[in-house]
This record gives C-alpha cells, sequence and structure tokens, in this order.
C-alpha cells in the first residue's frame, strides 16, 4: 500500500528527493514538503507536475505543501502529527538534524537524513550527538537512517556490499570523490555553500587503527583516540594525489575528513585505514584560499555598522544558489570506494564506482549531478524503510543494513555502478 512521507526542506537535494519519490507512487502516495519559505516548495511540487514522467504510469503522489522552521520543535510535532506520515525525510541542513529527531520522537515516527549533525557555531560535526539517540529510537520502536546520500550513504551501502560478498577482511578503503562537471562560473558550491566551505575549510583526517602502521607524509598536527583506533589530523588540503577516473579523466585530489569514516572505523571488520579525497580545480582553491585569506569563510559573528553579521553567511547569499547551476553544468562525477583486503587468505582488490552525467540529471529532474547523487539514495532509503526492507529499531549509519536491495535499486532508479577487480591503487 502506498505510504506517506514528509519531507523537510526545499534545496537542490530535497528537489531530487520528491521528484524521484514522485517517480514510485507506488510506495509513496502522498508527499508533503515542508520547508522555511514554502514558495521553494511549491516550486517543486509545480516543476515536478510538470514532467512528462508524472502520472505517466496512471497513479501519481499526491503532493501538497507547508511553511515550517524545523527548529522550532513544537510546531514541527504538530505539523507531523497533522499530516501523519510514515516518514520524515530531513534534507534541510545537518544544523536541523537534533531539532527534527526531537520532533520524530514526540510524534513517533521514523526518520531519515543526508548529513550528519553539526552545531552552528561549530564547524564541526560527528556523529556522537546523534548516536546518543540510539536507546530512545530503539525504546519508541522507531528507525532512524543517518546519512543516506551518496557520500556519507551509497559509499557506506559499497562498503557493507563489498564486506558481505567478496571479502572476509577489509584492511583499506580510499573513498574517492571526483566532479568533473563545470558550470561555468570562477566559484560556486555544488550543494549548500555554507555547510561545502565549513567542510572543505576543516583540517584533513584519516583514520588508522594502529598509528605505528602508519608512515605519514606530512606533519601531523594531532593523534586522537577513538573506538578500535585514531584520527590523524592533518593541515587542510596537505594531501595530494592525481587519479584518471573513468569517464571525466585525471583529477588532483585532496584529502578530506568526511562523516563516513567515523562508522565504517567503528563496523568494517579488521579495517586498519581509511581516508577520503575528493577532488578540486586550481580555480575553487584559489578562490577559497583567498576567501578564508579575507575573512569572508568565518562563522564567528563580527560587527558591521551596528549589525551582527556571520561572515560565512554574508558570502552564501553572495554565491549562486546550488539548485540553480542544474542548466550550466556539464560533465559526469564519479564517487566510489577502493578497498584491499582478504578473502580465504587470498588477496583481494576492489573498486565500485557510480559514474553521473549533469546534463542527463538536468533533462531528468532539472538538477546538476550533486544534488541528483544525495537526492536518490535518500529516496532509496526511504523506499527501503517503507516497504519493510530497511526497519531495524534504533539508530543507524547505512552499512548496517543488508546492502543488496540498495544496490539493486541503485541500478534501476538512476545511479547504476560499476566493479573492477583490478583497480589501480591511490598511493
Ligand atoms: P540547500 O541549501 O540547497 O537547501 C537547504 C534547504 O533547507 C533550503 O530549502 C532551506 O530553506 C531549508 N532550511 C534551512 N534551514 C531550515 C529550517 N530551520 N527549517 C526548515 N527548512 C530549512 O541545501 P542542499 O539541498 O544542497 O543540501 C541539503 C542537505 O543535503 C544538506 O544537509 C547537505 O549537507 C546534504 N548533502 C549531503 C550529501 C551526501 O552525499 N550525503 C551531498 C550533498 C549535500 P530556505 O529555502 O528558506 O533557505
Amino acid at each position: 500500500m502506498a505510504k506517506k512521507v514528509m519531507l523537510i526542506g526545499a534545496g537542490g537535494v530535497a528537489g531530487v528527493a520528491a521528484a524521484k519519490m514522485c517517480q514510485n507512487p507506488q510506495v509513496f502516495g502522498e508527499l508533503l514538503i515542508a520547508s522555511r519559505t514554502e514558495s521553494r516548495c511549491r516550486a517543486i511540487k509545480a516543476d515536478i507536475e510538470s514532467r512528462t514522467w508524472f502520472a505517466a504510469k496512471g497513479i501519481f503522489t499526491k503532493i501538497s505543501t507547508a511553511q515550517i522552521d524545523a527548529m522550532d520543535v513544537g510546531k514541527l510535532t504538530a505539523l507531523i502529527r497533522s499530516f501523519a506520515p510514515d516518514l520524515v525525510m530531513n534534507i534541510a541542513l545537518p544544523y536541523q538534524d537534533l531539532a527534527i529527531m526531537d520532533a520524530c520522537l514526540a510524534a513517533g515516527v521514523s526518520y531519515l537524513d543526508t548529513a550528519n549533525y553539526e552545531p552552528p557555531e561549530e564547524a564541526h560535526f560527528e556523529y556522537s550527538w546523534q548516536w546518543a539517540y540510539r536507546e530512545k529510537f530503539e525504546q519508541a520502536g522507531l528507525v532512524a537512517i543517518l546519512g543516506c546520500g551518496f557520500d556519507p550513504g551509497v559509499t557506506q551501502v559499497f562498503s557493507a556490499f563489498a564486506q558481505k560478498h567478496y571479502f572476509d577482511t577489509i584492511e583499506t578503503l580510499d573513498i574517492l570523490d571526483c566532479n568533473g562537471g563545470d558550470h561555468g562560473y570562477p566559484f560556486a558550491t555544488n550543494f549548500n555553500p555554507e555547510i561545502n566551505i565549513r567542510e572543505v575549510a576543516a583540517k584533513g583526517s584519516y583514520w588508522v587503527a594502529d598509528p605505528s602502521d602508519d608512515k605519514p607524509e606530512v606533519p601531523v598536527e594531532t593523534r586522537k583516540a577513538f573506538d578500535k583506533g585514531y584520527w590523524v589530523e592533518t593541515a587542510p588540503m596537505a594531501i595530494k594525489r592525481e587519479y584518471v577516473f573513468d569517464q571525466v579523466g585525471k583529477k588532483d585530489m585532496y584529502l578530506l575528513h568526511h562523516e563516513e569514516l567515523e562508522s565504517l572505523g567503528c563496523n568494517l571488520k579488521g579495517i586498519k585505514r581509511i581516508r577520503f579525497f575528493m577532488t578540486f580545480g586550481q580555480s575553487y582553491l584559489t578562490h577559497l584560499k583567498c576567501l578564508e585569506n579575507v575573512g569572508l569563510t568565518r562563522i564567528d559573528p563580527i560587527d558591521f555598522k551596528g549589525q551582527k553579521i556571520v561572515p560565512i553567511e554574508f558570502l552564501k547569499a553572495l554565491l549562486p544558489d546550488p539548485a540553480s547551476l542544474g542548466p550550466r553544468t556539464k560533465g559526469k562525477t564519479n564517487i566510489g570506494c577502493i578497498f584491499h583486503g582478504e578473502k580465504g587468505g587470498k588477496p583481494v582488490d576492489y573498486y565500485v564506482y557510480n559514474v553521473c552525467d549533469h546534463e542527463s540529471c538536468y533533462a531528468e529532474v532539472g538538477s546538476q549531478a550533486i544534488s541528483y547523487t544525495t537526492g536518490v539514495p535518500a529516496m532509496i532509503g526511504a523506499k527501503l524503510f517503507l516497504e519493510g526492507k530497511w526497519t531495524a529499531k534504533g539508530v543507524h549509519t547505512c552499512e548496517e543494513f543488508d546492502p543488496d536491495p540498495f544496490m539493486a535499486e541503485l541500478n534501476v532508479q538512476g545511479l547504476p555502478w560499476q566493479e573492477t577487480f583490478n583497480p589501480v591503487a591511490v598511493p
């Protein structure tokens, strides 16, 4: 029977998730899009309803919209109760995660998001804040699926799939996120500028089980114990590699801290090292350095003509809205995971990745590939929950569920994956 979903947020990713839900009306019977600015929810609804695929199967998702500030837990709880959805999807910003989880607990509804909690006043994200809700969700008999985008999200599904089918033990994992797209602007971000800049301006870090195995190539700033291993922290963008990506070509990529490293360090058996690399062009890096140098990426409030302003919020207002990049962006993304480990005593190397074309995404749902590669997995996570396939009670990251139905959905919902057992390793 078709189910009801409430989607919070009306940006680039929410627009894709909503469109993909409406492509699966047999599961998503009713959709409420609620966000801070209701006109953006209405614009998403109008765009979806104008698409040729909408209602093409003779059934369609009934869409309604609402205004909500998700930080207001009381009002949000009342809205959830009045719509009575089977699932609340948080595709607003990471700042809202805890408020929406509180409202879900109060209203007795399960939860899904695409990015882990980050306090607005501190450029720092980690799972501890949301993992603290585990018992509450378990006791309420509810499910919270965390970080169900591409990275985090699909990268953890890929990891669970590799572990289930190809490895006894995975020793090393490198996650490679390549965007070979060009939007023609000297500087713009492909998802929320504030969250994106906070992420890439942060110190680089990777996770190792045993620091004595690690031969750092750049000065290590800190080594902090975490779970069964250690975080090794370096200056931002200090570790660089060149890699040739299928269907994109040669790119420079830089080691970043990323949220899935934290849960995968806990959940992959025998893992010794996990790193995350993202590609950046020289123009992006030069602009970012300049913005940092002049103080425009600061997250603390400053006085300006008797008013308090947060420089990064002001910068966000100047930059192009990521949702507007769709018609301008050409090229492809290639995001995947390279594993090394062993099975039956023999060494195994395995690379699984998806290639996604910006222009095809725009033709299908009016978005660029970064929003697409995040919104499609969010819809798949919701679909598997509603179909009773991802239903373990409590708070979970994506590698904790059965990867097989998710991998099958990726192939039919627009993000087909490819695999090779002979990848070029990242040095
Ligand atoms: P956008 O900035 O385009 O959209 C964010 C939306 O959230 C806007 O519609 C905004 O409202 C709304 N919003 C913000 N604050 C509130 C609030 N207090 N109450 C209600 N609504 C609010 O972001 P993106 O679509 O680019 O990204 C969405 C999420 O996806 C982010 O959390 C991002 O970190 C995550 N992401 C995850 C990825 C992954 O692979 N896992 C990759 C890319 C993004 P308004 O319109 O009024 O501004």
